[in-house]
């Protein structure tokens, strides 16, 4: 997979379409995979905080979630193939799940809108499993972790805003083989 270096991230260089697929066969073969989406925002910050830098180099993939990273590219004369937006992966993530009735866990948003996009994607994608969901609203981390073990989800999805939700990722993936991703505001537009 061809990378570009912005800001100091490794963004990979490919087509939604190419991606979606080896998500798909990563999927069916359990591996374990940390994706995150960055926009402009989380780029910025990440280069003003190495921390924050060196926990979303470990995720296997870093995306160009948005056009401000793809004219970056143009700029340095390294043009990235195409944007992949967090929302576009998780709609892939979804497709695949349904089409294979993998078993899924939510986490975040407000409690009203993480009801109404359990709601949606249930009438959505009928043949997926939801295994569980919790808001992003918690006091302790541990009972969200025990589900999360308990139920060895394919796909968790993380929407606590960055810089939680990449922490949350990186803290707690090894505790299930899934494809774990950071998708910020996708339930609020899911609810809708
Ligand atoms: N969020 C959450 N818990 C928190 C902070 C935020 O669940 O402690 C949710 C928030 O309700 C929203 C999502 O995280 O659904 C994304 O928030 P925001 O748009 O601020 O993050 P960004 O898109 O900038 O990553």
């Amino acid at each position: 997979l061809n990378k570009i270096t912005i800001l100091e991230l490794p963004f990979i260089s490919t087509t939604n379409q190419a991606f979606t697929q080896l998500l798909e066969q990563r999927l069916t073969r359990k591996q374990n995979t940390f994706i995150v989406t960055a926009n402009p925002e989380i780029a910025v910050y990440a280069y003003d905080h190495p921390d924050y830098r060196n926990l979303i180099k470990t995720a296997d993939y870093i995306t160009p979630d948005g056009i401000g990273i793809i004219k970056a590219g143009q700029m340095l004369n390294t043009p990235l193939v195409e944007r992949i937006t967090g929302f576009d992966t998780l709609t892939s993530l979804l497709e695949i799940a349904n089409k294979y009735s993998l078993k899924v866990y939510l986490l975040g948003a407000k409690p009203e809108i993480i009801q109404k996009t359990v709601t949606n994607i249930q009438q959505k994608y009928p043949k997926l499993k939801l295994v569980g969901y919790h808001d992003g609203y918690f006091q302790t981390e541990q009972p969200i972790m025990e589900q999360i073990t308990q139920t060895q989800p394919d796909i968790v999805a993380v929407a606590l805003g960055f810089p939680k939700q990449e922490e949350f990722i990186a803290k707690y993936r090894t505790v299930s083989p899934s494809t774990w991703i950071g998708v910020g505001g996708s339930f609020d537009v899911l609810s809708g």
